[in-house]
């Protein structure tokens, strides 16, 4: 780089001198760097071409201008200050400004300054050469950003040269890899790579050198402190200016997230393939009813249940299986289901497909998706039509006498506590026949315990077709011991019923074992008084009456005094 020299520019040109001059003159004007020349103000006195080819400005627009004026604004006041400070001093000041081209754009020179000075020490112009350093600095501050922003970054980024030495890693990559930037720097790629995993590798890497284009690999990594890493690497090969490999560049993500993610996905499809499977094969009817009201989901045993196809349900309305009549006990318990977010049971009725109705037990529970809105109900069906026949069976058996098809004990007391309160409240009579077999012990002797009990059966008989009313009870209370129970009769009345049983019993063509049996029965009768509260009292007072009938002879009815 030239600089005009000190001696001969204070002791102008001379004689044989001259020839270096010129040789000076066309080194300054041919050079790349800027040449300028101020006075001891700062005044620009003369320029070089290089200053016109980079600022823009020509000698005479640059003439007379004060130096500090072509920097940027915010550098004006300082270079300035820095300018007078300067201009009296002997040594050579080294320093970058910014100035702005004629068009604008910012400039970085970078300058070498001195005074030179006449023989009475006075200042005759300040000199400076300065190289355009714009592209170099504007590169070192883009290799500085570059740097950060590969800090910031949330993927792990490696450089690696051609022998797969890590050149580069930015914060992201000493984490992951939990490996100081120090130690990571100059080890080879190679190190974190897990013994297994080795080769596929190194198949990896050749992939990349044979097709130069950035491949993807899912692979494990080993880490500083020795634990493993799943890793999904991006790598991109790097060529340097003449196409060649110059090294690599890779991305690395943590999955194992995801892997977890992937894992946990598995085991639910696998679960999900268990249940479908158990649906499937339940014996009850499972269905998943929309929101829109239609299926969603059935098994296979709604066929057995309501005669459908699946796949004549799926899709179409729910209501496709509901009589019209229960169309409100449905919404009501499908509104409760959704209301309530528990399960829910209803019997109800439905249609099979050939028309006729049956009888369902429903259970369902509202189903929410996983953004926790409605999705419908879950629910499971069944066919309650066998247990619904058992219960009034059962129902049946509980109350009746199973020998004799009469009421037991316990429901005829059941229903004289209803009708002693019936009574009461309309003041209704309610009458009350006790019967009892004469000589009983002697049938079972003489037939059997077997005949004794078709006897039992042929006066249960006799009773139920002597009484008049349907409201009339007849109950067997144990053993030969029959009772009968008259709402809305008085004891009169009674007693003629009570006459009618004796009579018919007296009369009765019994045959067992091809042998006639003759019975016959004593029978009490009694009236409920209106302040009674049960029928008890009133049961004594025909029992009394009984005992009074046997007493007499047997064979006939005897009235209880109230
Ligand atoms: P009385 O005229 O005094 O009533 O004489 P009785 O022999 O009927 O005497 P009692 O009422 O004391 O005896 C009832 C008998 O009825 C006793 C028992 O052997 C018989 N008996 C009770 N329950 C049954 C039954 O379910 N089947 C049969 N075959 N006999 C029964
Ligand atoms: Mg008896
Ligand atoms: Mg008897």
């Amino acid at each position: 780089m030239a600089t005009a020299d000190e001696r001969t520019t204070s002791q102008g040109p001379r004689g044989d001198e001259t020839d270096r001059l010129d040789f000076l003159q066309a080194i300054v004007e041919t050079t790349d760097a800027i040449v300028v020349a101020a006075d001891a103000d700062g005044r620009v006195i003369w320029v070089n071409d290089a200053f016109t080819r980079i600022t823009g400005f020509r000698g005479s627009e640059a003439r007379g201008r004060f130096l500090w004026s072509f920097r940027v604004p915010e550098e004006q006041k300082p270079g300035r200050e820095a300018f007078l400070e300067a201009v009296g001093r002997t040594d050579e000041r080294r320093f970058e400004s910014r100035w702005l081209t004629r068009d604008g754009s910012e400039l970085c020179l970078s300058w070498s300054t001195r005074t030179l000075f006449d023989e009475n020490g006075a200042v005759r112009f300040r000199v400076g050469t300065a190289v355009d350093v714009t592209a170099e600095r504007r590169n070192a501050a883009r290799a500085l950003d570059l740097g950060e922003m590969l800090d910031q970054v949330g993927e792990a980024v490696i450089l690696v040269d051609r022998d797969s030495v890590i050149q580069y890693a930015n914060r992201e990559a000493v984490e992951l890899y939990r490996t100081p930037l120090k130690k990571l720097i100059g080890k080879s790629n190679r190190d974190f790579i897990p013994e297994a995993e080795a080769e596929r590798f190194e198949k990896f890497q050749q992939t990349l050198r044979d097709s130069m284009e950035p491949q993807a690999i899912e692979t494990t990594r080993v880490r500083g402190d020795g634990t493993t890493v799943p890793v999904e690497l991006r790598v991109s090969p790097i060529r340097d200016s003449a196409g060649k490999l110059s090294g690599f560049v890779s991305v690395s993500y943590d999955i194992s997230d995801q892997i977890r993610l992937q894992e946990s996905a598995r085991i639910a499809a696998d679960r999900n393939a268990v249940l479908v499977r158990l649906l499937e094969n339940l014996p009850d009817p499972v269905f998943h009813m929309r929101p829109d009201g239609t299926l969603g989901y059935v098994n296979d045993a709604v066929e057995d249940v309501y005669g459908y196809k699946p796949e004549e349900l799926l899709d179409g309305p729910m209501a496709r299986v509901r009589p019209l009549d229960r169309a409100k006990h449905m919404a009501e318990f499908v509104a409760r289901a959704i209301e309530t977010g528990e399960p829910c049971i209803m019997e109800t009725q439905a249609l099979h497909k050939d028309g006729h109705r049956i009888e369902v037990e429903v259970r369902a529970v509202r189903i929410d998706d996983t953004d926790g809105n409605y999705a419908g109900l879950a629910g499971f069906a069944r066919d309650i039509g066998e247990r619904k026949r058992m219960e009034t069976e059962l129902r049946r058996h509980a109350s009746t006498d199973t020998l004799t098809g009469l009421a037991n004990r316990r429901h005829f007391e059941a229903i004289a506590a209803a009708e002693v309160k019936r009574a009461a409240r309309y003041g209704h009579p309610l009458s009350f026949i006790i019967c009892d077999l004469d000589h009983f012990k002697r049938v079972n002797d003489s037939f059997g315990h077997d005949g004794g009990d078709v006897a039992l059966q042929r006066f249960a008989q006799i009773v139920s077709a002597s009484l008049r009313l349907p409201t009339d009870v007849a109950a067997r209370l144990g053993g030969e011991e029959f009772g009968v129970l008259l709402p809305e009769t008085d004891i009169e009345s009674a007693v003629a019923v009570a006459e009618r049983i004796r009579r018919r019993t007296e009369e009765a063509a019994i045959e067992f074992g091809g042998r006639p049996m003759r019975l016959t029965v004593s029978l009490g009768v009694s009236q409920h008084a209106p302040g009674e509260s049960s029928l008890a009292a009133a049961m004594k007072r025909a029992d009394r009456a009984l005992y009074e009938a046997k007493g007499a002879g047997r064979n006939r009815t005897c009235t209880a005094s109230a």
